[in-house]
């Protein structure tokens, strides 16, 4: 909450309890095989609670129970004004529990709390209110047939939905799998990633205190070699929503062909351009957003805006104001509310960050940061860094680091810029920045990304979808387009005597 101060936050987190059991057909449980794993703060290495680690028979028990509730019908052929005040009574709870759902976040994975409180807990009491308002608003369709035939042409549920989601924003993707695939009519069982679960089990506890039926909201903590690998191959799961990493999403494909050809809906990595033109007005404002867009959330964003194309004759000046702006952004105690960066989630993210940062040492001009960082003695952070004149085919400006790292490249001409913006596996999302209307809309046109934000950076709301192109990934979450990955189209026809 507003208002709270780095003791406040400090005492609640100190007494804090965390759901580590599996939520199975509306109860907590124990992994079948009775195993944990511990679940780490990575801005101090302290071991926060242990976790059920399940494997592929929890999977099957997760399964089996959102297909009996799925075929008997107490989510999905309840009346949608039910449903919608179900999932509306989720959304209110989680407001009334704001500062617990932005601590497990802060705590889990290093993110601030103070965005988690914010940003995340607020969103996805947002999301599941928009979802649960949009479930008796949704209209099917009538085929233009003409007497004697009456063809309807609805949007089913498709049953048994599997959700597994990434570490960087763990309340949030959950929260956009798991609204759309409810509102939808759909059981769903969700795998959160292994360095973060705990928001997500919370979350399947208050959807119960809200009124949703056991078996429809399923959370299977494990990892994903194990837990991940069941739901992907399972049998009796109609679809797969993923967020995280491309080489994941690929093997989900392959799970799929594999096994019983689910749909696959994924949405993976980034590595995204931010195109800054000389004839932009306001670049105080494009530096503050160029600043936020690669240093908000650690950097730990599939859209982080990573690589910085800026116009040859302002570069130098604007790689000024960046460095100002990483220099004010201390990584902190997440807890703190005066702290501007928090902790990189793990030891192993933040190794391979530091892996990306030594090496362009040498083979591009180190302007800010480039150091891991302790903060009190302890954990895993890393200052906000910047190389300048990057080359177009360094790692630095290909691969996706995931982390507070920001490669600067100048260019010459429009053209140029475009090119170097597209020239990239992914295309998840990109920035523009200018006040030359038919330039921005040029420009937008060409960038082949699921989303263009111009003159703001990671255009982002309930309203609009997101997702990418290319090895992005194809899956498109939030807006009502969502809905579409979570149904099926089906045929009824009728003969009547006209
Ligand atoms: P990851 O792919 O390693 O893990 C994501 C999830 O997949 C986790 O739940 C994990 O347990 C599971 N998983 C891992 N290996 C698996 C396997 N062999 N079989 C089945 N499941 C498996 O990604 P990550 O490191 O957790 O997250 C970072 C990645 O997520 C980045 O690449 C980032 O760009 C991407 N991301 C994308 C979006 C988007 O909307 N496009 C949003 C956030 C993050
Ligand atoms: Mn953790």
């Amino acid at each position: 909450m507003m208002g709270y101060s780095y003791q406040d936050w400090k005492t609640r987190a100190e007494s804090i309890s965390f759901r580590g059991q599996a939520f199975v057909d509306g109860k907590f449980v124990d992994a079948i095989s009775g195993k944990t794993f511990d679940s780490i703060n990575p801005a101090t290495g302290e071991i926060l609670t242990a976790v059920a680690e399940c494997g592929a028979a929890d999977i099957d028990l997760a399964v089996s129970a959102g297909r009996r509730a799925f075929e008997d019908g107490r989510w999905s052929r309840m009346a949608p004004g039910d449903r919608k005040e179900i999932l509306l009574k989720l959304a209110a709870l989680i407001r009334e529990n704001l500062e617990e759902m932005a601590l497990l976040d802060s705590l889990d994975m290093g993110k601030l709390v103070s965005d988690a409180v914010t940003i995340d807990a607020p969103g996805s009491a947002h999301f599941f209110q928009w979802y649960a308002e949009a479930i008796d608003k949704v209209y099917d369709e009538v085929a233009p047939t003409g007497p004697g035939d009456l063809a309807l042409i609805s949007r089913v549920p498709l049953g048994v939905v599997g959700a597994v989601t990434p570490w960087n924003f763990p309340l949030d993707m959950a929260t956009w799998k798991a609204a759309a695939a409810l509102a939808a009519g759909n059981s769903v069982v969700l795998k959160p990633a292994e360095q973060s679960p705990l928001s997500a089990l919370r979350l399947a506890e208050l959807a119960a205190e809200a009124g949703l039926p056991d078996g429809v909201l399923n959370v299977v903590p494990g990892f994903g070699a194990t837990a991940g690998q069941a739901l992907g191959l399972h049998m009796d799961v109609d679809c797969l929503t993923f967020t995280g990493s491309t080489g994941i999403g690929k093997r989900f494909m392959q799970y799929s062909g594999q096994s019983n050809l689910k749909q696959v809906w994924p949405e993976t990595g980034g590595k995204s351009p931010n195109l800054v033109f000389a004839d932009c007005e306001d670049l105080e404002a494009a530096a503050d957003m160029a600043a936020f867009g690669i240093f908000f959330n650690q950097g730990e964003v599939c859209s982080a805006n990573s690589r910085l194309y800026v116009e040859r004759s302002i570069k130098d000046a604007f790689v000024e104001k960046l460095i100002e702006r990483a220099k004010a952004i201390r990584p902190g105690d997440p807890l703190d509310p005066k702290s501007k960066m928090g902790a990189i989630v793990d030891e192993k993210q933040t190794a391979g960050i530091m892996r990306f940062v030594e090496s362009g040492k040498s083979t591009a001009n180190l302007v800010a940061g480039g150091e891991q960082v302790t903060v009190n003695g302890k954990g895993c952070f890393v200052q906000p860094t910047i190389f300048d004149d990057v080359k177009h085919g360094d790692p630095l400006a290909r691969d996706e680091i995931f982390g507070p790292v920001l490669a600067v490249i100048p260019f010459d001409s429009e053209q140029e810029a475009v090119e170097m913006a597209n020239d990239s596996i992914y295309g998840l999302a990109a920035s523009v920045w200018t006040d030359n209307l038919s330039r921005a809309c040029r420009v937008s046109d060409k960038l082949n990304v699921g989303t263009v934000s111009v003159n703001t950076v990671d255009a982002l709301s309930a309203m609009t979808p997101f997702g990418g192109m290319k090895q992005s990934g194809f899956g498109r979450d939030l807006s009502l387009h969502s809905l579409e990955k979570y149904t099926a189209l089906k045929t009824t026809w009728i003969k009547y005597k006209p």
